[in-house]
Formats: structure tokens, C-alpha cells, sequence
């Protein structure tokens, strides 16, 4: 059966399709600058990218090029093949602890949420619509970003705030990344060979986020109402002081907007190096001796351990540290700062078996008091799975 796993942003639609349940990736990639001019999409197929220039003005002209090109290729027959797609969603509130079929309460939901996704709900509201009407036959689904953590119990997502923004205004921890975390924890169990585990799950890229994961439900999680809470990232601030906020828009003299825009993409380790998001730049910075990309590097690598840390304690212990994402799973320096700095704990990283990028690994020596390994995410296999369950 294949299905489709999409990702649509307000001008851009990434897409990969799967035969399942062997979970083969037959074709990937994206349609870019949707709605502007420019326009294009990439295809990669048996190793090769295909790169096109095309008029995009909607979604649905995406979808529509995109069944053009898996009939070119020989990929689908007819888009009756395609059973199932399932979409991406950011926000699903306290509404989806779970995966679901798309129907009008649920789109209900979503847009209503849009409020606290403003940049990612609408825009998927826009792909499903246009899927829906290129594919009507297939079962649509929707997997939320936050679902996987809606198992946390109500003392660990409510905020320390007049206790009525919460049921007003929304206002409470739903954390992001969710699809991974459940990805990567659910491999974890896998590897280890058994449910009732202790995890510790780092997805660590561009935006980065840790959770305490307990018997494969999720316990806590350091991203908040929205995405900048918890760690230091390449341009957000994570945890802050909250009162610097109105302090800083007084002394600046910025709006809300501008201020959103300083702690989401002026700050982090871009803020903090001056140089920017990317821990490669960073690495590069400290191996020329630039001391604000060391005080970055510094800063991240401290956080991370803290909430590892605070996870721990928390968990009761630990069966397994996990790091996933862009920098979890390619920066070998940075994996290695993070286990040092958990040596208090009997934590023993492995220098031969940590150099190593991107591969599943286990990174920590044999008498290491925790295992960590590399566990590479697949966010995309994961919504294919659950639209998968969803259409048998
Ligand atoms: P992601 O958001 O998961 O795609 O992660 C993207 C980030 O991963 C980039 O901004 C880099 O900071 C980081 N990254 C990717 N490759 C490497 C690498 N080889 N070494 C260190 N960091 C990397």
C-alpha cells in the first residue's frame, strides 16, 4: 500500500511517498516558493534529484505536478494507489493526543489552534484541502507535533501563571518534535528489547528540544506553549528570565512582534557568537579561537546537560540517552561535551565508537552506568506508520 507523508509550510511542500508496511521510500522532495514567483520543485528518485522550474500559485498545482511526476516515473498507475496521506500539523492543542482521520471538526481544531502556530496551522489547513481535492479516494490523516506529549500530567504543563490563562487562553506546556520523540524512543525500545524503559531523548538540530520518556509514554518535555522554551538553539533563547521581556521592550522600545522576532531568530547561539545558527560555524569559530563561539558552545552544551540531568532525576533513572537531529546526530564534539559533562553520573562516552556521523550507534563505552546512542529521526516514516494504521 503507499502512502504519502507531507509537510506543507506556507510556501513550500515536502513530500515523501512509502510502500507499506515494508516501509520502502520510493520518492522524495519539495515544492519550493508556492505562491511566489520562482517557483520550483525537487525530486529525488533511485539516487538521482530531479530539479524543475515551474509556475506554483497553489498547493494545489503542487500536488497536482507531484501525481503528474510519481505517473511519469513509473512509480504510481493511477492515483488510486495512493491510499493514504497523512499530514504534518504543529499545533494540535490539548484536542489530538493522537493521529486522526481529517474531517471538518477536526480542520475545526487546527484552524482554531492557529493562534498559537501562526506560521504552520493555516498552512497546513491549505495542504490538506489541496490534498483533498487531487486525491479525493485517499484517507487523510493529520499527526501532531504535540501529540506524543500530551501524556504529561498537569502539574508538569501547567504554567505558574493565574491559574485561568491555562483554560482562557491555552496557556500551558505542549511541547514539539513529538513525531521524533516517539520515533527515536519507540527505535530505543526497540534496541534494548523491551517497553519498560527510562529514555532520555535529545533531538538536537537547528530547533532542539529534550524528553523524559517512561514506558513509551512521554513524562515531560523542555519546549513549552511554543517552541522557544528549554534548551539554547541555533537562533531562539530557550529558557529565559520572563522578566526581561516587557524590561527589554521598554528599553528598545520594540513591539511584542519585534521582541518574538529577537527571541526566536536573533538569539541562541547566533545571538551569543555574533557569528551564527549553525554549530558548525561554531565549531569552526572555537578552532580559530573566537571566545564568543566557545561561551556559545559553552552555554549550549550546559543546558543540555541540565535538562539531561533534571530528566534523570525525575525518570528515577535512566535505561538510555538518546541524541537525534541535525547536531545530535553529526556533531561529534558537541555529543561528547554533553556525556563528560554527565560523568558524575557514571556516564563513560566512547571516544572511537562517538566518531562516527549520522549512523545508529551506541557512542558510550561498555562500562558506561548509562548507554547513549545515535538513533537517527524519521519524522516522515513515522506519519507514514500511524496514516498507515489508520487506512488498514
Ligand atoms: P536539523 O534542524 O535537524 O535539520 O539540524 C540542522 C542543524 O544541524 C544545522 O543547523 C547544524 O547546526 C547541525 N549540523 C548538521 N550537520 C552537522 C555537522 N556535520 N556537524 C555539526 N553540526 C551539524
Amino acid at each position: 500500500m503507499k502512502i504519502l507523508s507531507v509537510n506543507a509550510g506556507s510556501s513550500s511542500l515536502k513530500f515523501q511517498l512509502y510502500e507499506m508496511p515494508e516501509e520502502n521510500a520510493l520518492v522524495s522532495g519539495v515544492f519550493e516558493r508556492i505562491g511566489i514567483d520562482s517557483s520550483f520543485y525537487t525530486i529525488k528518485f533511485n539516487g538521482e534529484k530531479i530539479k524543475k522550474e515551474v509556475d506554483l500559485p497553489t498547493h494545489k498545482d503542487a500536488f497536482t505536478i507531484l501525481l503528474k511526476e510519481l505517473m511519469d516515473l513509473g512509480i504510481v498507475k493511477n492515483l488510486d494507489e495512493i491510499k493514504g496521506v497523512g499530514h504534518r500539523i504543529v499545533q494540535g492543542g490539548s484536542y489530538f493526543d493522537r493521529t486522526v482521520v481529517v474531517d471538518e471538526d477536526v480542520i475545526a481544531k487546527i484552524d482554531e489552534l492557529s493562534a498559537l502556530a501562526p506560521l504552520h496551522n493555516p498552512a497546513a489547513i491549505v495542504g490538506i484541502r489541496a490534498s483533498q481535492e487531487v486525491m479525493p479516494n485517499a484517507v487523510q490523516t493529520v499527526v501532531f507535533d504535540t501529540a506524543f506529549h500530551q501524556t504529561m500530567p498537569e502539574e508538569t504543563y501547567l504554567y505558574a501563571l493565574p491559574y485561568e490563562w491555562a483554560s482562557e487562553y491555552k496557556i500551558r506546556r505542549y511541547g514539539a518534535h513529538g513525531t521524533s520523540h516517539k520515533y527515536v524512543s519507540a527505535r530505543m525500545n526497540e534496541i534494548l528489547g523491551r517497553n519498560n524503559t527510562k529514555l532520555i531523548t535529545c533531538h538536537i538540530g537547528n530547533g532542539a528540544s529534550i524528553s523524559a520518556v517512561k514506558d513509551g509514554k512521554c513524562i515531560n518535555t523542555s519546549m513549552g506553549l511554543t517552541p522557544n522554551a528549554g534548551l539554547i538553539m541555533g537562533s531562539r533563547c530557550g529558557d529565559i528570565d520572563a522578566t526581561i521581556v516587557p524590561y527589554m521592550m521598554d528599553k528598545l522600545k520594540v513591539n511584542s512582534k519585534e521582541m518574538d522576532t529577537i527571541l526566536n531568530k536573533q538569539s541562541g547561539l547566533l545571538g551569543v557568537s555574533g557569528i551564527s545558527s549553525d554549530s558548525r560555524d561554531i565549531e569552526e569559530g572555537i578552532s580559530k579561537g573566537n571566545h564568543r563561539c566557545e561561551l556559545a558552545q559553552k552555554m549550549y552544551v550546559r543546558r543540555i546537560i541540565d535538562y539531561i540531568a533534571k530528566y534523570y532525576v525525575e525518570l528515577g533513572g535512566c535505561d538510555a540517552i538518546i541524541f537525534t537531529a541535525g547536531v545530535g546526530e553529526n556533531s561529534i564534539s558537541t555529543r561528547r561535551e554533553v556525556l563528560d559533562g554527565l560523568s558524575v553520573l557514571g556516564v563513560k562516552v566512547d571516544e572511537e565508537r562517538n566518531n562516527v556521523r549520522g549512523k545508529e550507534t551506541l557512542i558510550t563505552s561498555d562500562d558506561s552506568s548509562i548507554p547513549a546512542y545515535i538513533v537517527p529521526t524519521d519524522e516522515e516514516l513515522m506519519i507514514a506508520r500511524d496514516t498507515y494504521n489508520l487506512c488498514i
